[in-house]
């Protein structure tokens, strides 16, 4: 045995690995970021300049304002029903809702109608978003069977699909073997194989034939299973969801699981619990789920195709015609207030920035319903 190591996470998971064998990589995703007592979420706000990133929602107010007025033009389409759920998944610091909900203050009716639910793992997260919502009633679930009732519900994630784990497998001529956490030398995790079990791999169809000999295929049964329960929801009570996330638009070989801690990449093993574990988004397999149970899709779209189109750019020069107006004689122009309006703007929609590799998707259960922003450009 060697001794203890300086983070009880670790010494958790080799103690499991030690007593049951090698985990899959899903186990050790999961522990990482919602063990309740050392996971990462579980224990601290991580984004920020001070953190380990930054999210849409707090580069700048104008991502939550466009979610806002998508969210009110669907309630518009939904025929302004008079009591909604508006769920969001992996709600972070809360600023997304609080944006959307000053977003849609001007909107007659839609503050009435919203029955505010947040989806949130982290107790530590929870304060913050309780403190940024204040003024708003709110309940946080804990999971989507919490929700049971007859009236429609739109959800929100961003950045939440990435954050569920994932599982890896490698082709081996006609069979697969799963990508495990096991221990090497000197007690360190290191990667390993063992016979694929995973009765999914089965439904995958042509989406395997992409993946060549001892490439890796990345599968969310998690992911897969979150969407499967919201097109329930959709079907059984009526409504929609958007999800914005990095991801790619068509099932693809290879992995993309990353570690960040500090704004830097760093090795999946190294420090569990205290780096941020992602994996891109397969938005090909959320819309064949969403197809297969009878949900129509809009997108995958670039975030900022999408952006672009419910009026980003021209929301952002308000912002400054604003400024510009306000400005005394005494004071000048805020010159730095509108430098940020602009480079938020374009972290937000340029294309190499988080403008193509983020994307947008939406679901609804009503194919008559059409939810803004989806078309290719203007
Ligand atoms: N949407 C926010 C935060 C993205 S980070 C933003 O854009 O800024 C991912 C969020 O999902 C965090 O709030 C995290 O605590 C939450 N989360 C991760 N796994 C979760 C799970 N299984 N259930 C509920 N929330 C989860």
């Amino acid at each position: 045995m060697s001794p203890p190591s300086q983070s009880p996470l670790l010494d958790l998971i080799r103690s499991r690995i030690a007593q049951h064998g090698p985990m899959g990589l899903d186990e050790y995703m999961a522990l990482c970021l919602g063990h309740p007592q050392h996971g990462y979420y579980m224990t601290r706000d991580p984004f920020g300049a001070g953190g380990d990133f930054t999210t849409a929602p707090e580069i700048s107010q104008l991502f939550g304002e466009m979610i806002g007025v998508w969210l009110a033009d669907l309630w518009i389409k939904f025929g302004k029903p008079s009591d909604f759920i508006l769920l969001e998944v992996g709600p972070g610091r809360g600023t997304l809702m609080a944006d959307i909900m000053r977003a849609t203050k001007r909107v007659p009716g839609f503050h009435d109608a919203a029955k505010i639910h947040l989806m949130e793992i982290s107790p530590v997260l929870r304060n913050a978003q309780s403190k940024v919502l204040v003024n708003y009633e709110t309940r946080w679930i804990d999971g989507l069977e919490a929700l049971n009732s007859a009236i429609p519900v739109f959800v929100i994630g961003n950045e939440f699909l990435d954050a569920l784990p994932v599982r890896h497998f490698v082709r081996k001529g006609e069979t697969w073997a799963e990508r495990v956490v096991g221990l090497g030398e000197g007690n360190t995790l290191q990667f390993g194989l063992k016979d694929a079990d995973y009765v999914g791999l089965e439904s995958l169809g042509d989406r395997q034939l992409k993946v060549k000999d001892e490439e890796i295929l990345e599968l969310s049964p998690a992911v897969s299973g979150f969407i499967k329960t919201v097109n329930e929801l959709l079907i059984k009570q009526s409504g929609a969801a958007l999800f914005l996330d990095y991801g790619y638009a068509k099932t693809a070989a290879g992995e993309t699981l990353q570690a960040v801690r500090s704004h830097r990449f760093e090795n999946v093993l190294e420090h569990p619990g205290e780096s941020d574990l992602t994996a891109h988004v397969d938005f090909e397999n959320v819309g064949r789920l969403a197809k297969q149970d009878g949900v129509f899709i809009h997108g995958p779209i670039e975030q900022g195709i999408f952006l672009k189109n419910l009026g980003i750019e021209f929301r952002a020069q308000k912002l400054i015609d604003g400024l510009q107006l306000n400005s005394s004689s005494v004071c000048g122009v805020d010159e730095p207030q509108i430098e940020m309006i602009k480079s938020g703007l374009h972290r937000l929609i340029d294309t190499d920035q988080m403008g193509s590799l983020f994307k947008a998707i939406a679901l609804c259960h009503d194919p008559e319903i059409i939810p803004a922003g989806f078309h290719e450009g203007l």
